[in-house]
């Protein structure tokens, strides 16, 4: 008997490791889709390296107890977990980026937003960037997003069709943003919108929301009585074809640094004057090029961080 459960858990593991195996051949049929593995770096010790260089190559998790360390834009991840690239009512787009890894109560959050989007209207998520398998500063893009307590949703309600890995390559966002920047586009701001963002705003979970100031003002005019949520929508430069989801600190993670909680007023009317400057709006560029920011270095990241990047 003993030895036919055997035989049966065999073959199915045979059948998973196929399956496993074919899964990989097609995606490398497809060329450059998936993540590839970056070539390794001569001087890995080098204390000038940046730390987007580190964690930039680990393509898997550290496999310890889940810890966002740090702060956002400064900090790293440890046990993250993986967004499945399909649910129900998700997708996750650019899979090639590797970046659909979290923190567990991110990763759940996400899960419960995207299963409620059918009830407010909004038909499911398409998600964006989370964080890395580590966390940590990324080679491109974004500067927070490190400690697996951030992700971008995109401002595009997902198709009723499970779209194709090219597709989630090359597909464009939405930009709900009027040309003149004042104001959402009103051929393509829906209250669906609204309400998305009001169900991820209203999680007490929820650290904050970044959205381009025109949509702040749109969320402002659209959210009729029912306002406690605005006062953490806070407007930011971009962000006007994905939302940014920030989720507070969790309470086991001592060395999760939290950020100033945002004020308590609506953040409305004359509070988003300053964004509305012409200067603001169409800023010139600078007489002199400003220098780039210096990347961060493991010495600038939480000590933390080397065990995260050292695990097997
Ligand atoms: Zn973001």
């Amino acid at each position: 008997m003993q030895q036919q459960r055997m035989g049966i858990w065999g073959a199915l593991v045979v059948l998973q490791l196929a399956l496993a195996g074919f899964g990989e051949a097609r995606a490398q049929d497809k060329g450059t889709l998936d993540p590839q593995p970056l070539p390794p770096l001569a001087k890995p010790d080098d204390p000038a390296l940046a730390a987007k260089q580190l964690f930039g190559r680990k393509a898997g998790p550290a496999p310890l107890q889940a810890r966002a360390i740090g702060f956002y834009a400064k900090g790293c991840l440890a046990g993250a977990t993986a967004l499945p690239i399909n649910g129900k009512t998700w997708q996750v787009m650019r899979l090639s980026r590797n970046r659909n890894w979290g923190h567990p109560n991110l990763i759940r959050f996400l899960e419960r937003l995207a299963d409620k989007g059918p009830t407010v209207g909004w038909p499911g998520l398409l998600v964006g960037d989370i964080s890395q398998a580590r966390g940590g500063p990324m080679l491109t893009g974004h500067a927070s997003h490190q400690v697996g307590l951030d992700a971008d949703i995109w401002l595009t309600p997902m198709p009723d069709r499970e779209l194709t890995r090219e597709e989630r390559e090359e597909m464009s966002a939405t930009n709900v943003v009027a040309g003149d920047k004042k104001d959402v586009d009103p051929a393509v701001w829906t209250p669906a919108h609204v309400a998305i963002i009001r169900a991820a705003a209203t999680e007490p979970e929820v650290e904050r929301i970044f959205v381009n100031a025109a949509i702040k003002k749109a969320l402002c005019r659209d959210a009729g009585r029912d306002r406690a949520w605005l006062h953490k929508v806070r407007p930011m430069w971009g962000h006007n074809y994905h939302f940014h989801i920030r989720m507070r600190c969790p309470a086991d993670n001592p060395d999760c640094k939290p950020q100033e909680p945002p004020t308590n007023g609506e953040g409305c009317g004359h509070d988003l004057d300053w964004w509305f400057r012409d200067a603001v709006l169409n800023p010139k560029p600078p007489a002199t090029p400003s220098k780039p920011k210096p990347s961060l270095k493991m010495a600038d990241l939480p000590p933390a961080c080397r065990q995260v990047l050292v695990a097997p």
